[in-house]
Parts: C-alpha cells; structure tokens; sequence
C-alpha cells in the first residue's frame, strides 16, 4: 500500500452558478454528469494533501453533494471579491503551495498541473523564490495557476484594484515588480493554444459535449488523459459538429424530423428543435429516439455562435431567405431535398428524394440514402392478380389538403371488402359517413411506420420518403399529388396517382389498373444501390470548406451566384470582381511536396516532367517572343514563379533575358540551381523576399505558367506580382479558360473535371477588368490548348483529324478563341 506523504499542496477549484454567459454551467448535465464533476475527477489525480471547491454562499447548498462525492471540501466566501475567498479559504488551511483550477474547465491537463506545480516547487528550493507560476500554450481551458498561499495572503492586502479582486492571478501578475511571475512555455505535449476546451458560452458547451460522445465512441472513461483530450480535439466528430435543422412545422409530417432524428442518433449530430415549433407530434416523435440512444444533449434550441461554428444540415422543405441568411452566415449550409427558390445561399445542395428537375442544381442526387425498410412484401407471381385485401392511407399525420377522408371514401366504393386503415393527426377521428359499416379504421400516426408499410397491399401516400419506402416494401402505392409539381414527379418517377382532388372512383379504379400500381421501372432504376449510412456523408460534408473570393477575400453579404455544383464542388462568380471560385470543396488541401513532379506528373502526362523539358521549352520560346514584342528592349531581368525544372528559364536565357526561378518543390529548385546554373530559390509565394534572395526587388518580366489557379489568396498574390513588376514591364501567365470550348459546350463537365486544387478559373473577357485592380492593363490574350474532338459538332460527326471539318473547326477555335487554355499578357501601369 502506498502512503501518501505530506505535499503542503491544497487544490482549490473555483465556482460560482451565477455565470451570466451560461448559468448554472458548473451543474449543467455533461455526459451523465455535472460539468464540475469533471473538474473534480480530474484534479483530484494532483497530489496535494487537501481539496477545495472555493465558491459563493448562494452556490454553497447546491454544489455540497457533489463536492462530497468527489472527495472535495466545499468553502463558502464572497461572491465578487474572488481574492478574499481564496483568502479567507487560505487562513482555514495549512499549506504552501496552491493549484488553482476553474469549475467551467472539464478537461484539464491533469499532468501537466502536476508538472507545473513541481515545477514551481523546484523554483522555490534553496534561495529560489517564484511567487506565481502558470504554463503557457495550454489549450485555453485545460490548464491551472500555481501560487504560494503567503504570497496571495500578501498580495491581497495590497491591492485595492477591484479587478485585482475580481479574479486571483492578477494580483500577482499585474504586480510584476513586487511578485515573481513565470509563465513557462508549456512543454510540446501540452503546447496547443489554438484549441480551445473551456465552457464559457452555450457553444463552448456544445463543443464539450462532442467531446464526452467522442469519448464515449472510443469507451475512454474520465479523467481523461491529455492524449486522449487531444485525440479528441482534433477527432472530425469534435471539428466538424453539425447541427441538422429538420422541419417541425405544422403540414409538413413527421418524415423529416425522423429522418434527422435518425442521423442526429446515429452520427452524434446536433439537431435544433425550435421553442416555436408547430409540429404537434415533435416532442412524441422525438421521445422515441430518446429511448433508443439519442442523448437529450445532442437536442438544442439555439445555434451555436462563432465560437463552435457548426455546419448547418438543413431537411426542411422550403426555407425562406431570412432563414437561409442566418443559417448560411460564416458556416457551411448544406440543404438536403431543399425546394426554395434560395438555394443559392446553400453551399451544399443533396437531393434523396429525386426530385424534377426545375431551375437548379443539385450537387449530388443520391436516392441510395432513402432508408429502406427490412421487412418486404413478397410479391405475387406476375401472372397472378394481386389480391387487394388492406389499404394504408397515409398522408403525413396532418393531411393540409384534407384528402383523407375522400380517399377513405372512394375506397370504401371501389374496395367493399378491403381493410382501410387510415393515418390521422392527434384529433379525433374525422366523421365519416360508413354507408353500412364498412371496415375503416383512423388510427393515430404509427411509430416505425417504415417497418409495418409491407402489412398493406397498396398505400396511398404524397409524393415524398413514405412512397419510395412503401416501393421498396413491395406495396402497391397511389399518390394523390396536391400540387402540380407533385403531379410531373409522380409521372417521371411511374407512380400511380390519382388527380383529382374529389378522388372519384373512376379515378381511383384507373390508378387501380396503372400499370405503375407496382412502380416496376422505378424499382429497376434508382433504388437498386448500395445502402449508405447518411451519417456517414454528412460529416464528410461538414468536413468540407466553405471559400470566399481568392481575389477580394471576404464574404458578400448576399451569396455569389451559383456557376455549377458537383459532388465535391460548388463554384460561384464574385458579384464584386467577376472572377469565378471555387465557393465549397470536401476535398482535402493537396500537399504539394518534394515528389510532385516526379509521380504526380508521371501520373497525369505519362512521362516525367524532365522527359518533356524539350516540349516545354519550345512552348516557352514562343512566350518569350510574345513578351519581346510586349516589353521592347528592355527584357533584362525575369522572375518565373514556379519555374519547376526550368524549361522557360532556358527559353528566357536563350533570348539574352536573365532568369530567376522560384517554386516550392525542392528537388525541381535543385535541379535549376545545379544543371541549369539558374539562380533559384525554394519558396512558397507571396513570402518570397527577391530583394534578399536575388538582390533584385523589381523585375522586367514575373510569369507565372498554370500556376496562378492554385493560389487561395490571390489577392495578395496579385497585389505582390505587382510590387514586382517595374513600370512598364510584362506579367504574363497561362491558366485553363473559363471561355474555352469545353467550359462553353459542357460547363457542369468543365467544372466536374476541373482540377481540386484550381481554386479560380479566369474568363480571358473579364481579366482585364480583374487584373486593372492591381496596376495592370491586358496587351495580349493567346489562346491555346485547340482541341476540335471537344467541339459538339465534332463528337457528333466522328469528323477524324486532317478532315476538312476537322479543319474547319481547329480553324473556328483559334479565331474565336475557344482554346481550352489561356495566356494573357499584361502591362504594369
Ligand atoms: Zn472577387
């Protein structure tokens, strides 16, 4: 047994309830337990020889039973006047040395407190004197204050200052010419000051929520250590929360808020559930997944601020534009079956429910996320008839249009000796003339209805997720379609329906022998895919980057318009300057590293970028002769910025230009500086200092080739060229064309194709006006890169090259400057 020897340590955790930020935060429910539980856990793993929770005589009674259970001893002093407290605390306790720790901070680094306050023991020993002693670069909420209990007690009497009052360390700390002060850069395993882990606001709480789910995903148990608080800072679950706004409004059913419910369960998502919903079933449907693992702190009602900034997932419907404003501000808003006429705010747009193709774009239109039910129909022999013996008229718990009792009726008409079971809202059931007591029956809405629909020979539903599951489950289904768009989805999507708003019984027996009664061709198409786990999508998307303009860099206050949107993509049009960017990528930063020219080339072109040099070279001189004839005679000096292995260097040099190159890859640097004889350097622009590397600050000539659609800032990558370039001197650069034939004849194509990591694409038409902003004026644009095989007319005839159509057409694209890339020479001004 290991006896604990005397420390002269006292650990004292500061709290009070009365936070304004977040009242209450020290008792609020974390996992199971209150917040100051964690705390408490988490320091009583420092040795010290006593343990205080330091609070106010108002929180005294309430926070008693849980400082008892955490081996804590519970002191009530002033509210306000912090430093007396901890006094008066001090004058009841024998000790030297105090830890302090605050009750909003769930995961501290209980080593490195440790290590901190052997640290400030070492610097007292001998002649040492340290009065006050704190890491730095701790995660803001994961560390502690050491102190000497005399020094405090000395500080306090001489301070009047009410902030000095108000806290503890500053009594020291703002008193450097009387305390010994040290704030010690936090050892490297304990050095992360970007991560934030405390709990001052509601959002910092979500943010500690995410934590504990994280922690409990991976069956860690509390006190966590510092690796395990790390590992989960940095987890996606933990960076990336997301927060699904389902819709809880009356009309729209519960199939929505089960859905979100759903993936908020399965994914440890948030999910917002308004104080002013309207839904009257929400807080039934919601208790349903309360039972089956959804924690009650993953339900929220408000959205969290900047300081967790979570991405939005909204399954609503049809949002307004003030709804889309707000959600779509400084965070991503990903908007699944969204049918506004504002969906230009979202940066995200997936569509489950196939949906008709009106006037936008989805970037990806999956049905494979539908969740399909288990429980399936067997179905009769195709030869045989289908026996009609229970119908299921379901129209999402609230029927708007009321068409549930015609149904019933005409059912009723058409079906005498079928079972009708139709779904109604809360109310009573509606009055139905039985015309001699015919079987139908009003039910209340069913919980796990997906599972009992392959009970019913035919239901009879609205165009939405009960269809596609009710196909899935082998039933017969009947929409009745309420509006006209309903109407064309029913018809492209072979559903039998059923029009007329009376729903006559002719109706009905006409939708009855529908050939699309059983939605065969449907089955054969769409829902036949894989299963996906919608969860597991949605935190890809919220990994995702939401970008503003690279040229002005900040957000407009309403959204850039949509240029095209793709899987992993979605590309916009600055309303400011004109360029097109990429607005929101889920694919992650390219690394440009050291191999990229020997693989990633290879790869792309077949042969490795040296193999080509000769073919570059030629490309090269051409340029340079272009910029001759630009710049005159004073072509002296030319920086080429990602000059890669050097081939335009040469060219420039062949032309009595004196060459500089830059680039980021270290072997192609090498390579210029030691086969060229180049002078070269290794370097990310803009953060090049020429006037330090070369000696040069301003050069003739700067060119950048297929480099300029890389840079995220190009902004200040532009503004820096600039700086560069003498008065009166060439910038010239070559990057695909946002005009060139492919972009025209498919643009959704061009932008799908376009490489992850081009961030803008240019329009030689508007680079002028772009690139005026920053003190240039175009002289040349040359367009290139002609490919008559992308032309529309060409894919269609088979035209083969040396044909006169072929011909024709290479002809067309150079004088209409189709070509699929671009060079543009500009002038400094
Ligand atoms: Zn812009």
């Amino acid at each position: 047994m290991m006896i604990k020897t005397k420390t002269n340590r006292t650990v004292i955790v500061q709290c009070r309830l009365s936070s304004t930020r977040l009242p209450g935060k020290a008792l609020k429910d974390l996992g199971g337990k209150p917040v100051l539980a964690w705390v408490l856990s988490s320091m009583k793993k420092v040795n010290a020889d006593h343990y205080y929770v330091a609070t106010d005589e108002a929180s005294y009674e309430a926070l008693l039973p849980v400082c008892r259970e955490y081996g804590f001893e519970c002191f009530a002093g002033s509210l306000n006047d912090v430093l007396d407290r901890f006094v008066s605390l001090l004058n009841t306790v024998k000790t030297q040395t105090v830890i302090r720790a605050t009750a909003d901070n769930p995961f501290l680094f209980y080593e490195a407190a440790e290590e901190s306050a052997a640290l400030f023991e070492e610097k007292n020993e001998g002649k040492g004197h340290c009065d006050y002693l704190t890491y730095s670069g701790l995660p803001h909420g994961s560390g502690v204050e050491v102190f000497s209990a005399d020094s405090l007690k000395k500080a306090a009497t001489e301070t009047t200052d009410p902030y000095d009052h108000e806290h503890v360390g500053p009594a020291f700390y703002n008193h450097k010419d009387r305390y010994v002060c040290e704030f010690v850069p936090a050892p490297r395993r304990y050095d992360f000051p970007e991560l934030r882990t405390t709990i001052d606001t509601y959002s910092d709480y979500l943010r500690a929520v995410s934590i504990i789910n994280y922690m409990n995903s991976k069956e860690y148990e509390g006190p966590y250590s510092t690796e395990q608080i790390l590992e989960a800072c940095r987890a996606n679950a933990v960076k990336y929360p997301v927060v699904l706004v389902p819709s809880v409004v009356k009309g729209h059913g519960t199939g929505h808020l089960r859905r979100c419910l759903n993936a908020a369960k399965n994914g440890k998502f948030f999910i917002y559930i308004p104080d002013d919903k309207t839904l009257t079933e929400t807080d039934s449907v919601i208790e349903e997944y309360l039972q089956t693992g959804l924690s009650k702190n993953q339900i929220i009602n408000s959205i969290p601020d900047d300081s967790y900034l979570p991405a939005i997932i909204t399954d609503t419907f049809e949002l307004t534009e003030n709804q889309l404003r707000e959600l779509s501000k400084n965070r991503s808003l990903i908007s699944i079956d969204e049918g506004s006429r504002f969906t230009a705010y979202c940066d995200y747009l997936l569509d489950i429910i196939p949906s008709y193709k009106c006037d936008r774009l989805a970037n990806k239109t999956d049905s494979g996320f539908i969740t399909m039910p288990q429980n399936v129909r067997e179905r009769a022999a195709e030869s045989e008839e289908q026996k009609i013996e229970k119908v299921l008229i379901c129209l999402g718990g609230e029927d708007p249009a009321n068409l549930t009792v015609p149904a019933a009726k005409a059912f009723m008409q058409k079906l005498p000796d079928a079972k009708i079971t139709a779904i109604v809202s809360n109310e009573e059931s509606p009055y139905v003339d039985y015309a001699g007591g015919h079987n139908i029956e009003f039910v209340k809405p069913v919980p796990g209805l997906r599972e009992k629909l392959y009970e019913y020979d035919i239901v009879v539903t609205h165009y939405g997720l009960t269809a596609f599951e009710a196909v899935y489950a082998g039933c017969g289904v009947i929409l009745l379609p309420t509006t006209k768009l309903h109407r064309k989805l029913a018809e492209k999507y072979n559903f039998a329906y059923v029009g007329d708003k009376s729903i006559s019984v002719s109706a009905l027996d006409a939708a009855l022998k529908s050939e699309n009664l059983y939605a065969k061709k449907f089955l054969e198409g769409d829902l036949k895919g894989d299963k996906k786990s919608i969860e597991d999508f949605l935190r890809h998307l919220a990994a995702g980057k939401k970008m503003c303009c690279p040229v002005c860099g900040e957000f407009p206050s309403q959204p850039d318009e949509v240029i095209s949107r793709n899987e992993t993509r979605t590309y916009r049009r600055c309303s400011k300057c004109g360029m097109i960017y990429m607005a929101f990528t889920t694919i992650e930063d390219k690394k440009y590293q050291k191999s990229y020219f020997f693989e990633d080339y290879k790869k792309q072109y077949g042969k490795t970028y040296e193999e080509d040099f000769e073919a570059i070279k030629a490309q090269g001189l051409r340029r340079v002769s272009v910029i001759k004839s630009l710049v005159g005679t004073r072509g002296e000096t030319l920086l080429d910025i990602g000059c890669a292995y050097g081939p335009f260097l040469s060219a420039a040099a062949d032309n009595g230009i004196n060459p500089f190159g830059t680039d980021i890859a270290e072997d192609a640097v090498s390579y210029v500086q030691q086969k060229l004889k180049y002078p070269a350097v290794c370097s990310a622009f803009p953060e090049i200092d020429t006037a330090e590397e070369f000696g040069i600050t301003q050069f003739d000539v700067v060119t950048m080739w297929y480099v300029i659609e890389h840079f995220k800032d190009l902004g200040s990558v532009l503004r820096k060229v600039s700086s560069l370039v003498k008065k009166g001197g060439i910038f010239a650069f070559s990057t695909p064309s946002g005009e060139g034939i492919s972009a025209l004849s498919d643009k959704d194509h061009f932008y799908q194709i376009s490489p992850t990591d081009h961030y803008t694409i240019w329009e030689p038409g508007r680079a002028d006006s772009i690139l005026r902003k920053f003190g240039f004026k175009v002289e040349r644009i040359v367009s290139t890169g002609h490919h008559p095989e992308r032309f529309p007319s060409i894919k269609k005839s088979g035209a083969k090259p040396g044909s006169l159509q072929w011909k024709l057409t290479d002809a067309k694209s150079r004088a209409k400057k189709l070509g699929d890339t671009v060079e543009i020479y500009c002038k400094k001004l």
